[in-house]
């Protein structure tokens, strides 16, 4: 393995040395099953030549995972100063290729921490988990790849297709931006302590061609409108937006429902919308 690590205290003996006890607040669930970290790292891909951003590495279960993998250094994003010591006796072991970043992942441009190809591979901390995402679909083609453990209603919310309860803001804005997928489903037992929820990694991988900024702005205000409504037909719920007019010059019947408009559909909303507005 091209970042073998020297043989390590276990976890568990890792997070009782510093007192990493669980904090709720910090959504904080650990994985502690090495081979658990190994294949959600390797959901990455061929990591030859890449930078890999961890948000949350907590005790470092995946992070060794990640050091261990061919990437070129890994940036681990971390706001809870108890786990930083622990991070800090993991980097030695992985001289340059450690990067503890000691901040709260919400006020961060994480594009700012590296150049590319990079990509973002977490076991996110839910509470903060959407907001997140959302940030980074954002950023669109400056990410190569995001594997990111959500709650698993969360992963489905982002991964489902029209038609389905699921099917909202989430979905259309994460497939507009990526090919998105659920590549693995994990039970509470899997972390320590266990949540109350299933958990799943989804993996996003950016288009090449990505909207701008006013045109982001643009679908997000048409989905929040959209599914603001979702059981009212599409000529009610988007009358702050313009109602039939918008519709209209989209190609969209008034009496549809939000639910069954396709990813396209709301993007030819997107662009009317903002031509509107300009
Ligand atoms: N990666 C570790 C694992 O898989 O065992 C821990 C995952 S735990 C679900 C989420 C981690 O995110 C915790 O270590 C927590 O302290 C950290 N965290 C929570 N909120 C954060 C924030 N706003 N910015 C950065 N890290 C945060």
């Amino acid at each position: 393995q091209p970042g073998a690590l020297p043989p390590l205290p276990t976890l568990k003996e890792s997070i009782h040395k510093h007192g990493l006890d669980a904090k709720k607040s910090l959504g904080q669930h650990f994985l502690l099953d090495p081979s658990v970290c190994e294949r959600i790292a390797r959901l990455g891909g061929d990591l030859h030549g890449r930078h890999v951003v961890e948000i949350g590495p907590g005790p470092g279960g995946l992070t060794r995972a990640l050091l261990a993998s061919p990437a070129l250094d890994v940036h681990a994003v971390e706001i809870d100063s108890r786990a930083w010591p622990l991070l800090e006796e993991l980097a030695l072991h992985a001289p340059d290729r450690l990067k503890i970043v000691r901040q709260d992942a919400l006020e961060l441009d994480a594009t700012q921490l590296t150049p590319g190809p990079r990509q973002i591979i977490a076991n996110l901390p839910y509470n903060v988990a959407t907001p997140l995402l959302i940030s980074w679909l954002r950023q669109g083609a400056d990410w190569e790849r995001l594997v990111l453990m959500f709650q698993k209603e969360v992963a489905e919310r982002v991964c489902a297709a029209p038609g389905s309860s699921a099917y909202g803001r989430l979905a259309v804005l994460a497939q507009w931006c990526a090919d998105c997928s659920i590549a693995m489903v994990l039970p509470p037992g899997a972390f320590s302590p266990p949540p109350k929820v299933h958990s799943a990694v989804a993996v996003l991988r950016p288009h090449a061609q990505q909207p701008s900024p006013a045109l982001f702005k643009a679908m997000e205000q048409v989905t929040a409108a959209a599914f603001g409504q979702r059981r009212k037909m599409l000529r009610a719920a988007m009358k702050p937006l313009g109602g039939e007019d918008l519709l209209g010059a989209a190609g969209i019947e008034g009496t549809r429902r939000a639910e069954t408009l396709s990813v396209a559909e709301f993007a030819r909303l997107a662009e009317c919308h903002l031509a509107r507005k300009q």
